[in-house]
């Protein structure tokens, strides 16, 4: 039996109706840029994830670089953040000329340590990103805490967690902003890219919406240098449809998270250890395995999809050379690079098919199954 790490296709099956007129009503219309679609969707995320606005833009990635340049970042400011997340929370960071500090993360959460965050604060620190790795918090009173005391913003890398909540307070709405992602794979992903930044501040937000079209305050007149970064109507379209199911889908999710969960208990697969006050809406399922890389040969070989989520941390990627680290630095996030493998989680995998992944992983590890 072949079973995909995330087949899209069932999810547009389920739903095609309301996504196909949707569209057509974008089309039928002809406003491509802002407008209704945009406006409506943007109140949503934010009444969803309990902020006061949403702004969307063109990407994740966009969402952390204009949080960052609204946050007031720049060269020679540093931000706080983890080695072991998708490369745009650093390639973010960069980009606005500001200096990634890294800081190592809880091996059983992936989250960044906050317990290690107070000795990488300099004077130069602006921002402290955390990234909600895998669709569960990280520890935000904790990070919030040492943030507050000493002036300091909090963007939260939210793009793999929409709907994931803290202490009963969603993803998005924990820090001065949150940042989500559209992108396909995500938990709500549109027809292409697409990224929204949440924020209780309505200086803020009007900022945020005028950086995305070029600064403008008024058209053709600029008080800043901003960039093209809008969300597009249709992908607006899709993503208001889709997120009228985000619930059902993310407890799809935490379903089958159970099941392997009690599949996998006592055995040398490791389970991801979630929070007893986080809601956790595994973006990714990741389990922490003996001979991780001949597992990943021998899944790939009988057709059960899986991935790595991430081979190589931030603090050893080329680009970031200059900051003159080595193996070594963040041994958490290194041996999480080296022991984790990412197997299907989707809500639309049946029961058959997630049974077969447990059971050939199981029998991968020596365990018989049960
Ligand atoms: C997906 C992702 C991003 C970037 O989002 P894009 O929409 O692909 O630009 C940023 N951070 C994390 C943790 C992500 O998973």
């Amino acid at each position: 039996m072949k079973v995909p790490l995330l087949d899209l296709k069932r999810q547009y099956q389920d739903v095609k109706g309301e996504i196909d007129a949707a569209i057509a009503e974008v089309v039928e219309s002809q406003v491509f840029k802002l407008g209704p679609k945009v406006a409506a969707f943007e109140e949503s995320v934010a009444t969803y994830s309990g902020t006061k606005r949403a702004v969307g833009v063109a990407s994740g990635t966009d969402a952390l670089i204009l949080a960052l340049m609204a946050a007031g970042v720049g060269r020679d400011d540093e931000v706080v953040t983890t080695p072991y997340s998708f490369f745009a929370t650093a390639g973010a960071i960069v980009r606005v000329g500001a200096k990634p500090v890294f800081v190592d993360i809880d091996p059983s959460t992936y989250n960044i340590d906050p317990s290690k965050i107070e000795p990488a604060l300099t004077e130069r620190t602006k921002v402290i990103m955390p990234v909600h790795l895998y669709g569960q918090c990280a520890d935000m009173d904790a990070i919030n805490e040492i943030a507050s005391t000493r002036g300091i913003q909090v963007i939260e890398d939210a793009a793999q967690a929409i709907g994931a909540a803290y202490r009963g307070r969603r993803a998005g709405s924990l820090g001065d902003f949150g940042c989500f992602s559209f992108f396909p794979s995500k938990n709500l992903g549109g027809y292409g890219d697409g990224g929204m930044i949440a924020t209780d501040s309505s200086k803020a937000a009007d900022l945020l919406v005028s950086l995305r079209e070029h600064g403008q305050t008024q058209m053709y007149h600029h008080w800043t240098v901003g960039t093209n970064s809008r969300l597009d109507a249709l992908q607006a379209a899709v993503l208001a449809v889709k997120l009228r199911h985000l619930e059902v889908w993310s407890d799809g999710r935490a379903g089958n998270a159970a099941y392997y969960e009690e599949r996998f208990e006592g055995t040398p697969v490791v389970a991801p250890h979630c929070e007893d006050w986080n809601r956790h809406i595994y973006n990714q399922y990741i389990v922490r395995v003996p001979r991780r890389d001949e597992l990943l040969k021998h899944l790939r070989e009988v057709g059960i999809g899986c991935a790595i989520y991430y081979p190589l941390p931030l603090h050893m990627q080329r680009c970031v050379e200059s900051l003159g680290h080595a193996e070594g630095d963040f041994p958490d996030a290194e041996r999480a690079s080296r022991e984790t493998i990412s197997i299907p989680i989707f809500s639309y995998l049946t029961e058959e098919e997630r049974e077969h992944v447990a059971t050939t992983v199981l029998a991968f590890v020596g365990e018989r199954s049960t």
